[in-house]
């Protein structure tokens, strides 16, 4: 069973996929998937020992050590492009600015033919801006409440043809925005109020830098441009 979450990442792994998943935590992801049969093999990575290890266990009880392989290891490194033959690679779970360092680090370790299934918990908008720029194009994209968070999830591949996203997509996705489901609004609905309070209280302040209040202003009237 996992979380909505993981089963909103999950549901963009291609079936028979060769999956990397990478900050594993206690390998969940590839154990479910691997349960149900939709992928081929995965390979785990996880760079802290404890988890790791958890996950190595895990992974033994369930009797799926031939088809998930348990590596410690930063980010892309567990992955080899010649021998692993990975076409799927999951990063969930993590800041957005992690998750492009993880990218930015790894790129010797791509075979450049994975799809990207990424989930940032905050700033998701540089996980969009490094997709961009480094010839990926996002295809697919969902967005899910659970407890007291809203997230994102980001597909993306490779593409030949350069895309330009506009500073809006980048902030709201590209397909979330044309899509518009019901926890992209409640999101931006609640992003508006709190932006709504900050500006306030910033026009309200002796010495509130005129930056911070313009790009404040800035993306309220981005978020209004969207919501209208
Ligand atoms: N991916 C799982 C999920 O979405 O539920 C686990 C998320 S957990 C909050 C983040 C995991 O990423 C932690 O287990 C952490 O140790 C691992 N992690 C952080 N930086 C990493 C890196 N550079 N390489 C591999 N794993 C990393």
């Amino acid at each position: 069973h996992l979380s909505k979450r993981l089963a909103t990442v999950a549901q963009f792994v291609p079936e028979n996929s060769r999956l990397a998943d990478i900050g594993s935590d206690h390998a969940f992801l590839p154990i479910y998937l691997s349960q149900q049969k939709r992928i081929q093999a995965a390979v785990a990575g996880e760079v802290i020992t404890g988890p790791f290890e958890i996950a190595h266990q895990h992974v033994q009880n369930y009797g799926l050590q031939t088809t998930i392989d348990v590596r410690l290891g930063d980010g892309l490194e567990v992955l080899s492009p010649t021998d692993d033959g990975i076409d799927c690679i999951v990063i969930a779970g993590m800041g957005g600015l992690l998750i492009t360092e993880i990218l930015e680090r790894g790129q010797q370790h791509l075979n450049g033919h994975e799809r990207l299934i990424l989930q940032a918990n905050i700033t998701e908008p540089a996980v969009r801006e490094w997709l961009m720029n480094h010839g990926y194009q996002i295809i697919d994209e969902d967005i899910v409440a659970e407890e007291n968070h809203i997230y994102e999830v980001i597909v993306a591949e490779p593409t030949v043809t350069p895309v330009r996203y506009t500073e809006s997509q980048l902030l709201f996705g590209p397909v979330l925005m044309q899509k518009q489901p019901t926890d992209f609004i409640t999101k931006w609905t609640q992003m508006r109020t709190k932006r709504q309070h900050l500006l306030g209280q910033l026009e309200q302040a002796q010495s509130a830098p005129v930056a911070k209040v313009q790009e404040v202003q800035h993306e309220l009237q981005l978020i209004e441009e969207m919501m209208a």
